[in-house]
């Protein structure tokens, strides 16, 4: 997915105003991954305002572009798990799903810098 179709679908998902503010703070990178150049917590995720609350701008970015809430697995909303491995992405080709069993079985093949 390009920003363009990421910027249409958060746009006709109602989410116009938290697209543009997450836009203007990322980066392309060459190997196609959304680097957030704005603040970052623990683990190098990065933070953002979104409806009254800090929230992982990752997850946001997720809401956003699909247009629907995070999964629930059992009481607690899904991981979203980076393919990437770059904890500061947020290209939601590189975001997926998953239950925090199978996200902590997963190892990381090395660090990589952002
Ligand atoms: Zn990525």
């Amino acid at each position: 997915m390009t920003l363009e179709e990421a910027r249409v679908r958060a746009h006709a998902n109602g989410y116009a105003r938290a697209f543009e503010r997450i836009a203007k703070r990322i980066e392309i990178a060459a190997d196609g991954c959304w680097l957030w150049r704005g603040h970052t917590q623990r683990h190098g995720y990065g933070q953002v305002w979104f409806r009254g609350q800090a929230r992982w701008v990752h997850r946001v970015m997720f809401t956003i572009v699909h247009g629907r809430e995070i999964r629930r697995y059992r009481r607690k909303t899904m991981h979203i798990d980076h393919q990437c491995f770059v904890h500061r992405c947020v290209c939601p080709d590189h975001l997926q799903e998953r239950t925090p069993r199978k996200n902590s079985g997963r190892h990381r093949p090395k660090e990589r810098a952002a």
